[in-house]
């Protein structure tokens, strides 16, 4: 039984993975696979050591198989499969106004608590998804990211008939582009990574260099200057948010999904002149994972193509050095379990 910890300064460590029997309403799981997250990568960086007690077991994007359950779980049983939505809620405020997911007393699991990168992990039931049996665990260790962008396309009401421009074509945002599609809607996307610029264009998906071609020409170009109903802001960077304000139609939404540490400038004479209208998206709720497990269980999305590499626990220090070094992989996964 083993977990994987950050002990600080981009320092994973090999360390036990407790059996810790489920108290009430928590289940104990056996966990398949955990993906790395670039959460994950931010923790792994120090940029989140203020918030992390360390050593910590990270990693929240987990599929696993219920291994023990405690007094008073009904609706899951030993041997079934799922998926985990990691959050642990807290006090309910009056400032959340019922949205428990961006609630002020919220918990991360796997960033404010011991997370899933181990072979044994213990949560609240009501955190648990079961899996149909269409959908392989690999498979399923995408459905939390998969969520994500579930929620980012609900809350910026895209239509099939309209057009977005994602800006980053990291997982995330290829992830925001494949559920825009299967929705109908055109999608281009804004990538500066050459191997990811082929990846999405093996999707299908229109894409972009903003290195090599003026982003907003090309969104003009492509839509004959109707420019697009809705952006989506992944890339995090200074740049994407100069840009997002050019790339939208009157009355466009602009959905900032990425996290922007600091406060960056942006054109709200654009957002005054056009009526433009930003959105900002933050995790998923519990439907958007419901609805995350039905779309990948329906085979309509080409999830495993974004999975780069499955390692064992034992090589974890190894595969978060080849993220940091090398840019060009989308989705790592560490398989926990031999089963
Ligand atoms: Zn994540």
């Amino acid at each position: 039984m083993k977990a994987a910890a950050y002990t600080g300064n981009k320092t994973l460590q090999l360390a036990p993975s407790e059996q810790i029997s489920p108290a009430d309403n928590e289940v104990r799981l056996e966990v398949a696979y955990c993906g790395i997250c670039g959460t994950d990568m931010h923790i792994y960086h120090g940029n989140m050591d203020q918030r992390v007690r360390m050593p910590q077991i990270i990693g929240h994007e987990v599929s696993a198989v219920v291994a023990e359950v405690g007094a008073g779980v009904a609706d899951v049983q030993v041997g079934d499969r799922v998926c985990v939505r990691p959050l642990k809620f807290g006090e309910a405020a009056n400032f959340d106004r019922g949205n428990a997911h961006v609630g002020k007393n919220l918990r991360i699991i796997g960033i404010d608590m011991p997370g899933g990168m181990q072979s044994s992990w213990t949560v609240p039931a009501y955190t648990l998804h079961k899996i149909p049996d269409e959908l392989n665990l690999e498979t399923a260790a995408l459905i939390e990211p998969l969520a994500v962008a579930v929620h980012d396309v609900k809350l910026s009401r895209l239509k099939g008939n309209e057009t977005c421009v994602v800006i980053g074509g990291g997982p995330i945002g290829l992830l925001i582009a494949m559920v825009a599609r299967n929705l109908g809607a055109r999608v281009i996307l804004s990538e500066i990574n050459e191997s990811r610029l082929t990846l999405a264009r093996e999707l299908g998906l229109e894409a972009v260099n903003p290195l090599e071609e003026n982003l907003a020409d090309s969104v003009a170009e492509l839509t004959e200057g109707a420019m697009a109903d809705c952006v989506f802001e992944v890339s995090g960077s200074a740049v994407g948010v100069q840009v997002m304000t050019d790339l939208v139609c009157a009355r466009g939404r602009i959905v900032v999904v990425a996290i922007h540490p600091d406060a960056k400038p942006v054109n709200l004479f654009k957002f005054f002149w056009s009526e433009i209208q930003m959105i900002g998206a933050r995790l998923y709720e519990a439907e958007d994972f419901d609805d995350a497990i039905q779309l990948a269980a329906s085979g309509q999305l080409a999830l495993k193509k974004l999975i780069t590499k499955v390692s064992t626990l034992e090589n974890v220090a190894e595969v978060f050095e080849t993220i940091d070094s090398q840019p060009d992989g989308i989705k790592y996964l560490i398989k926990c379990n031999e089963t």
